[in-house]
């Protein structure tokens, strides 16, 4: 009970790239960029072991960006033509590439990286690909001229890639759909049925990541305008309560959602953030476990998995590692208190 796991990504080191920026350009090329990239997930999965995580990820350590590093990957995106857009209903502007024709796989994205991964770690797996909506709000379309008819697209795409990733050992496959939380229509209309199409035929575990985003200033300031209680998740958790999507995010860390609509997801497994990744003070362990007992009033134990409110890349690594520790040591207190130590 209460198995701690992280939303995904965790900061690179300096070594790596350029710490404490989303899409930071890497500092090494070629091999050396390939192996630097491979001892950065080592670093991680032993931080994450050593923290009392128990479901880990590599941290993202071989991709730029949560999106653009599956892209890049995909023909029928041209990376000469960019394209100025506002991304999550114009809280970002972003030159972001366009799709020109019809997307292919031009083979396995991250087979190499999940293969190294699973070979040096004996917790469960988490693999995190974005999610169809997500990739549609970070992409020009001149091709298909419907977003619901790209994402159908590319959630064929992420099904491929999914069920290689699998086949490899992966034992949760995770899709980051940030854009959920503000598209809320689209969700009902299309959303969860592209995320149907990408986890179809999949036998393991399936999640969503639904947030506020990382804590950069854009989602900060955006977070001021929400008023005093975030409801967004009200309007689209029924629908994700009868997907079929097994696990779902929600983030309770110092965060305006009420708690009680996690009561949306009855039929769920939840993944309750508990750690807030846009402050750089570290949480104690009571903190942490404080936030668990909340959440307890309307998620079993059994059901809820303490997670981190979004991806830790833009932090600073110690703060992250800092962090890590409080999540596995709040959890541990808990369990303890229930007699599950
Ligand atoms: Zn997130």
């Amino acid at each position: 009970m209460l198995r701690t796991t992280v939303a995904g990504s965790l900061p690179k080191p300096a070594w790596l790239a350029e710490p404490e920026k989303l899409w930071a350009p890497w500092r090494l090329d070629g091999a050396e960029l390939e192996r630097g990239q491979q001892d950065a997930a080592l670093v991680w999965l032993k931080e994450q072991e050593d923290a009392g995580i128990d479901i880990v990820s590599n941290g993202e350590q071989f991709r730029e960006h949560f999106v653009h590093g599956f892209l890049k990957h995909i023909d029928g995106i041209d990376w000469n033509k960019m394209t100025k857009m506002g991304i999550r209903d114009d809280r970002y502007v972003a030159d972001v590439p366009t799709v020109t024709g019809p997307v292919r796989r031009r083979g396995s994205v991250h087979g190499a990286e999940v293969r190294f991964t699973r070979s040096h770690t004996d917790h469960k797996l988490k693999f995190t690909l974005p999610g169809p909506m997500t990739i549609c709000d970070t992409i020009a379309d001149a091709h298909y001229g419907k977003r619901a008819d790209m994402a159908m697209a590319f959630a064929e795409l992420l099904n491929q890639e999914a069920r290689e990733l699998e086949a490899l050992g992966v034992d949760l496959i995770q899709f980051d759909e940030p854009a959920f939380n503000v598209f809320m229509d689209d969700v009902k209309d299309w959303g969860i049925a592209a995320l149907h199409r990408a986890i179809e035929g999949l036998g393991c575990k399936t999640a969503v990541h639904i947030c506020y985003g990382y804590g950069i200033v854009e989602n900060i300031d955006w977070k001021k305008t929400l008023g005093a209680e975030w409801r967004q998740y009200e309007e689209i958790f029924p629908a994700i309560n009868e997907s079929r999507i097994d696990q779902v995010s929600l983030e309770c860390a110092n965060s305006k959602v009420p708690l009680s609509l996690i009561g949306l997801l009855k039929d769920k497994e939840v993944m309750v953030g508990v750690i807030d990744v846009a402050s750089l003070e570290v949480e104690s362990a009571e903190q942490v476990a404080a936030t668990i007992r909340s959440a307890m009033a309307y998620v079993d134990p059994e059901r809820m998995f303490p997670c981190t409110n979004c991806g830790m890349a833009p932090l600073p690594r110690g703060v992250a590692a800092g962090k890590l520790e409080a999540l596995g040591a709040g959890a541990r207190l808990v369990r303890a208190e229930l007699g599950k130590g």
